[in-house]
């Protein structure tokens, strides 16, 4: 039998026909692979007569884990945006561009800004990131974190 094997960071959703057996708010039936079991040893649950499938462990979008495990015959893929294949690629978003280390920001849909450790807790919400090249510091808007600019406030007062 052949698997899609999804990957830790995978976006997936419970199948139509599956759904029922969770409690899952139906609009809220996105969630991220967190961690993969195919035998006994990497899940103590693992049903050894699933003969290999992969069985997840998921989160929910805002990174709660979801309490069962789930055999990947009751998971459909779902599309991801280019922010959340960067982090089911590298595990994380970058803060500063390589190369040269010019700190990174993200836009979400809404235009809020973010810092890239609380971009990565939404970002399927993230539409847009740039180089904060000059000007005064950005705040983000989850963490109030300062983003300073590369070079810059040339408008600042000098002391
Ligand atoms: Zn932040």
């Amino acid at each position: 039998m052949e698997f899609k094997n999804f990957k830790i960071g995978q976006k997936v959703m419970i199948g139509a026909d599956y759904v029922d057996n969770y409690e899952v708010n139906e609009y809220a039936n996105t969630f991220y692979v967190n961690y993969v079991s195919t035998s006994t040893a990497d899940h103590p649950g693992y049903d050894e007569a699933m003969e290999g499938m992969p069985l997840y462990d998921l989160k929910d979008e805002d990174g709660i884990d979801f309490g069962s495990s789930l055999y990947e015959y009751e998971l459909e893929e779902l599309p991801m945006n280019k922010f959340e294949v960067e982090i089911m690629e590298k595990g994380f978003l970058p803060a500063v561009s390589f190369p040269g280390s010019y700190p990174i920001f993200y836009i979400g849909h809404d235009s809020s800004i973010s810092c890239a450790k609380c971009a990565e807790e939404h970002a399927s919400e993230i539409v847009e990131h740039g180089v904060h090249w000059e000007g005064a510091p950005l705040t983000c808007e989850g963490c109030g974190m300062e983003i300073e600019s590369a070079y810059g406030d040339p408008d600042a007062d000098e002391e």
